[in-house]
């Protein structure tokens, strides 16, 4: 099995079902992620900023259409207090995530990314959503590390039904991944796994693209309906499509796509996300660790708000205190042989590898 894999290769380890074949994939997956990026496990500190959100986004229980949820904001002191939270565990980046919400103006934000990177050596990664390029370059002159936006398919005809845009503006998720890349974030991206109408084919150009797009991030996790959408009832975008080219939306499925691009993306950080930890909240975050993934992250936002943040239903660590989470992600990544990253565990500079390599965590980090 090699990086080179063609489309026609993944779509076979897409629809791959054997237990033996599959082992071999995982195995593959976990010695390409120890030689490329080690056994370090980079814990991003997530706070959830916001839940207001101008989007309709047919999947996301955030979508403004979602008019009995209660809305909050975060207060500037409350994002600050909670990223001194991640330096105290020891975490090397804060990771702030809300819906597409111009509350957030871009001077406000500016302010705070500023106040985190003069007080803490903390790594910043926004995910807000599709902002213009104004309140992305001044973000990133405020020193933002780095900005998250899953280009969630790489269907268009899927991702305008259900992404729908703002007014007349056309949404191009992958044209902002590289005007991204231009003002010199870290980029991620990456996809959900079993969208209503999501084929097989697409979900296998989904992962080329990540090649393509070279990311230094990778977000993958399953769909999970959420009955206040949408798509969480029934699945009108499946009217007229074919059943058997229909990706389920299931914890193998998600395992299969993590691993595959660990494959074609060997250095890039791919975390076992919150998602998937909620569909197995038993052991889904370590089988995605054992299975290509590098990144966890626990979630930093203050209890209050943690439950109003319900993107799908019965989202995984709602109730625990940052210190819970802390301390039981430690244990987990403990107990399958791992170690916890320390620093802020950007995506390493690509060096060409000396004839004894040293381990992965030995090269500078960007
Ligand atoms: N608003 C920003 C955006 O859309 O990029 C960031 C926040 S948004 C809640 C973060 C991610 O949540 C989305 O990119 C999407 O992949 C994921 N998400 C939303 N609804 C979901 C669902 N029902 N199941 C699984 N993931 C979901
Ligand atoms: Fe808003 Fe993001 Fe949810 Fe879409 S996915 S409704 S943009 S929070």
């Amino acid at each position: 099995m090699s990086t080179t894999l063609e489309h026609a290769d993944i779509l076979a380890w897409l629809r791959e079902e054997n237990p033996a074949r599959l082992e071999e994939l995982w195995q593959q997956a976990d010695a390409t992620r120890r030689l490329n990026v080690g056994d370090a496990v980079h814990l991003r500190g997530l706070v959830e900023v916001s839940n207001h959100c101008v989007r309709q986004c047919a999947y996301c229980g955030l979508r403004a259409g979602h008019d009995t949820l209660n809305r909050y904001r975060m207060e500037a002191n409350e994002i600050i207090e909670a990223a001194r939270q991640a330096v105290k565990f020891g975490y090397g980046t804060v990771v702030l995530q809300a819906g597409e919400d111009y509350g957030i103006t871009t001077n406000w934000m500016a302010g705070v990314i500023r106040q985190i990177k003069v007080e803490t050596p903390l790594a910043v990664t926004l995910s807000l959503g599709e902002r213009p390029d104004k309140d992305l370059a001044a973000w990133r002159k405020a020193e933002a590390d780095r900005y998250l936006l899953r280009f969630e398919t790489s269907d268009r005809v899927l991702f305008n039904a259900i992404h729908p845009p703002l007014g007349h503006q056309p949404c191009d998720r992958v044209a902002m991944l590289r005007r991204l890349k231009q003002l010199g974030f870290e980029t991620g991206s990456g996809v959900m796994v079993g969208i209503p109408g999501q084929t097989f084919d697409s979900l296998a150009n989904d992962i080329a693209l990540f090649r393509e797009l070279d990311l230094d991030m990778i977000g993958i996790g399953p769909f999970i309906p959420h009955p206040a959408t949408p798509l969480g009832v029934d699945h009108p975008v499946m009217n007229g499509r074919d059943l058997q080219a229909q990706v389920p939306n299931t914890e193998l499925m998600v395992y299969k796509t993590v691993a595959l691009t660990r494959l074609v993306c060997p250095e890039a950080n791919i975390p076992a996300t919150t998602a998937l930890a909620t569909i197995n909240k038993q052991n889904g975050r370590e089988l995605g660790l054992q299975r290509g993934a590098n990144v966890f992250m626990p979630n930093l936002t203050p209890l209050k708000y943690r439950r109003l943040y319900e993107i799908y239903p019965a989202k995984a660590c709602i109730t625990e205190t940052g210190d819970a989470c802390n301390s039981c992600l430690g244990a987990r990544i403990k107990m399958i042989g791992r170690r916890v990253g320390q620093g802020p565990g950007g995506r390493r500079q690509r060096a060409p590898r000396p004839a004894t390599q040293p381990q992965p965590e030995e090269f500078c980090h960007v």
